[in-house]
């Protein structure tokens, strides 16, 4: 494997040049669709062509088209970075290329993974007997978390989803809050639980669902019921009421879920985690682990309080495959969706060991402590007003006029200082900006408000 070396030293050094360029490259990349299908769209080959050059010709024609995501000017979305560990640990489970769907498909692998899990449960402040599965966002955390959920309320409603599947089996009501993440019903859809089966339940003006109007709710609804919350709305970062929407919930007997992409990580700070209070109540959990723990993609996890309902929606066995002895080494099939798969838990175990328990705990707050700053300079700039309570890392506010918070957004990315996107808030434009990469500094949320001042046509504003 001489030729191998020589390939993933080019490549190491392709990619270290790449992150060191990070500071100077525009944040978001100048190339066109047209620019970008010519440096790549060249004809299948007929004949193979030499690995480093393949490479090497990639990471050319690819390059200017790359979006600076890893770097700590980038506040779209909600977008994590990649710690070196974790980065360094994904690349060196992609070389030990082991099917990490089964025990016997990667020993060490599947125990890395458990210790994770593990480790996980503690930080999040979830419970200790929690089962869990490392799937690829938390998107399908929450199809893993749901299928376990719809398995239950109907178990106990005398009906076997596995069995008998949905046709003909009691109807389930799932309660939603309003500013509901858009995955939840995505996975509610994959379950095969449409639109109509959805109770929407009102929300304040910072997206929390409100608790009164969930107990409203859930007096109008019987038979099997799910409740989805929220920790971290992806606009404001707001949490909602967990434990008065838990005690509601347990009373109607509902399944208790809740969507912690981000916000659950608030659990791993003791200044925050009173935001968290009365997750542990809950049923089951979804996060990522490519957010705000800065894993590489594609990193989510589901964690279940009820394992038997958990293996029970997604455990797979076959004649031709190995399977553990019950209650020894896991098989991960078992707890999610995937068959075959890739050691996704080794990046997190990379993170979790490099950056301890004060390393987790002291980049979630120093993000919250970014979104704070961007909070408090923006509102000194003319025409800005802050439309959150920065409770976490989540940013959101806008201009006098739509027309006026669209154009100075297109600026602001436009510069290529720094970039993030736009929303709907209230029927009106806005502007959010997320702060979860690790390696965000005071310096980038001092040029990206300098992009922003800039970027607000003074001369033309009107009188005010
Ligand atoms: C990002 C996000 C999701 C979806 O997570 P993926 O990792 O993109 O699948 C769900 N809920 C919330 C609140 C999010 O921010």
């Amino acid at each position: 494997m001489g030729g191998a070396r020589e390939l993933l030293e080019l490549t190491a050094s392709l990619a270290a040049d790449f992150l060191d360029s990070l500071d100077e490259r525009p944040v978001f990349p100048a190339a066109s669709l047209e620019e970008l299908r010519a440096a790549l769209g060249t004809p299948l080959p007929d004949d193979p062509v030499e690995p480093t050059r393949v490479v090497r010709e990639l990471a050319e024609a690819a390059e200017p088209g790359v979006v600076g995501m890893a770097g700590g000017r980038y506040f779209g979305f909600v977008i994590g970075g990649s710690v070196p560990a974790a980065l360094a640990a994904d690349w060196l489970a992609t070389a030990w290329d082991q099917n990490a769907g089964l025990y016997v498909g990667g020993p060490a692998v599947s125990v890395a993974e458990e210790v994770a899990g593990g480790w996980l449960r503690e930080l999040l402040r979830l419970p200790e007997t929690a089962s869990f599965g490392f799937v690829t966002g938390c998107q399908m955390a929450h199809v893993t978390a749901l299928a376990a959920a719809r398995h239950r309320v109907l178990a106990n409603a005398g009906w076997d989803v596995n069995l008998d599947g949905l046709a003909g089996a009691p109807p389930i009501a799932v309660l939603l809050g309003e500013k509901v993440h858009v995955t939840v019903p995505r996975a509610l859809r994959l379950l095969g639980i449409g639109a109509s089966a959805v109770v929407p339940v009102a929300a304040d003006d910072q997206g929390r669902m409100r608790p009164d109007a969930l107990r409203e709710a859930l007096a109008r609804v019987s038979g099997p019921a799910i409740v989805c919350a929220q920790a971290g709305e992806v606009n404001t970062g707001a949490f909602d009421a967990l434990p008065e929407i838990a005690a509601a919930g347990r009373e109607a007997g509902a399944w208790l879920h809740l969507d912690g992409a981000f916000g659950l990580w608030a659990a791993a700070s003791p200044r925050l985690a009173h935001l968290v209070e009365g997750a542990e109540l809950f049923d089951s959990w979804a996060t990522d682990a490519h957010k705000w723990l800065n894993v590489p993609y594609d990193n989510g996890v589901a964690f279940c309080a009820d394992p038997e309902a958990h293996r029970a929606a997604m455990a797979v066995h076959a004649d031709y495959l190995v399977h553990a002895e019950p209650g020894a080494a896991r098989d991960q099939m078992e707890w999610n969706p995937e068959f075959s798969r890739r050691a996704r838990g080794v990046p997190v175990y990379a993170a979790l060991r490099s950056l301890g328990r004060s390393g987790v705990a002291e980049l979630v707050e120093r993000c919250c402590s970014h979104a704070r700053r961007f909070a408090a300079e923006l509102d000194r700039l003319e025409g800005v007003e802050v439309l959150n309570d920065v409770v976490l890392n989540q940013v959101l506010f806008r201009y006098e006029t739509d027309e006026r918070t669209d154009e100075v957004l297109r600026a602001v990315q436009e510069s290529g200082e720094a970039w993030m996107s736009g929303t709907v808030w209230d029927g009106r434009k806005a502007i959010r900006i997320s702060v979860s990469n690790w390696q965000t500094s005071d310096s980038d949320v001092d040029r990206t408000v300098g992009a922003f001042a800039a970027a607000y046509p003074t001369a033309a504003a009107p009188a005010r």
